[in-house]
């Protein structure tokens, strides 16, 4: 698996797991736990889940797939809401995470989006915890380009070891100025919705498009895996792709060494342009 290294000199790969709306229906646990086991079988180790997904559900079904797993193989990323990022909630809500996840410790804890309280207390409880042993490290999601400023001009901001970003190849938004901004602090931009989110009309307007259909066969590849690959071709995102199927998980997996041509990713470019204005940070 490729890597990124973390400032704080970590390696994350690059191609990792996500799995928001995993949990929602107890039916579909099976499934949910087989797709992300033949994720790790194909050598992923980065799962993304979060204390809100499934209410904590998500976090379960984390926890049953990396049963049969060496903990310190795997690198487990879970999520904060902004309501539990102060004194009076941090640590209980991490401590029901690490219990849901059936574990000691996270390896990235990321404050969800933008909560109002004040960042430094945020900062200075995650670096509590990572005092404590609980968490590796920290990151913040869903920051724009003013917020993670003030978190890089705070006392250990920069400890912050990621940005988790709306980001696929039909909202290029944060290539305006987020990601150059990131890139300034070598820190990888952790892509989410990589392959268009969830929402099926969004999807289709990408996957079913004629250039992305003809490109991915010419390739041998999937539609999905060719924007998968896309994301991939810089030397600073990493994505977290989610899927209940063990196929679509197999074919995710499988691009991470994918090498698209020049002429190919200018067509791309072409085909879905990046923004020539900042626009507001999507959030899905
Ligand atoms: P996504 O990964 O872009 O897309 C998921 C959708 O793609 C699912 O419907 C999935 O269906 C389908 N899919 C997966 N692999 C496929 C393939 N090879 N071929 C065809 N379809 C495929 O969207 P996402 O789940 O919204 O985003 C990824 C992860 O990012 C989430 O799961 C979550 O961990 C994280 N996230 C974070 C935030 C945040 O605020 N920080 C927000 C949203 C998401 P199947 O399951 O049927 O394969």
């Amino acid at each position: 698996m490729q890597t990124l290294q973390l400032a704080d000199g970590r390696k994350i790969d690059r191609l990792g797991l996500g799995t928001w709306r995993m949990g929602e229906e107890a039916g579909q646990a099976e499934a949910e736990i087989a797709a992300l086991r033949s994720g790790i079988e194909a050598g992923a180790s980065l799962i993304d889940t979060a204390e809100m997904y499934a209410n904590g559900q998500s976090e379960r079904i984390v926890a049953q797939a990396i049963k049969p797993y060496k903990r310190e193989d795997l690198f487990l990323v879970s999520k904060i809401l902004p309501s539990n990022a102060n004194e009076a909630s941090l640590e209980k809500a991490l401590d029901a995470s690490l219990e849901r996840l059936d574990t000691d410790y996270l390896d990235l804890y990321l404050l969800h989006w933008q909560s109002a309280t004040p960042i430094q207390e945020t900062i200075d409880l995650f670096e509590e915890m990572k005092a404590k042993g609980k968490i590796k490290g920290w990151g913040v999601s869903n920051f724009d380009l003013e917020p993670l400023k003030a978190v890089s001009q705070a006392r250990n901001g920069d400890q912050c070891q990621t940005n988790q970003v709306l980001y696929h190849i039909g909202s290029r938004g944060v290539e305006v100025v987020l990601k150059d901004y990131m890139a300034d602090q070598q820190m990888p931009l952790m892509a989410y919705c990589p392959l268009a989110g969830q929402d099926p009309s969004i999807r289709a307007s990408i996957l079913t498009h004629p250039i992305v259909e003809e490109m991915a066969a010419d390739y041998h590849l999937k539609p999905a895996q060719l924007i998968l690959a896309w994301l991939l071709q810089d030397d600073l995102t990493i994505a977290i792709p989610k899927s209940s199927s063990i196929q679509h998980t197999k074919e995710n997996m499988a691009v991470q060494d994918v090498k698209l041509e020049e002429t190919d990713l200018s067509c791309l470019n072409q085909t879905f342009p990046r923004p020539d204005s900042r626009q507001p940070l999507e959030i899905r």
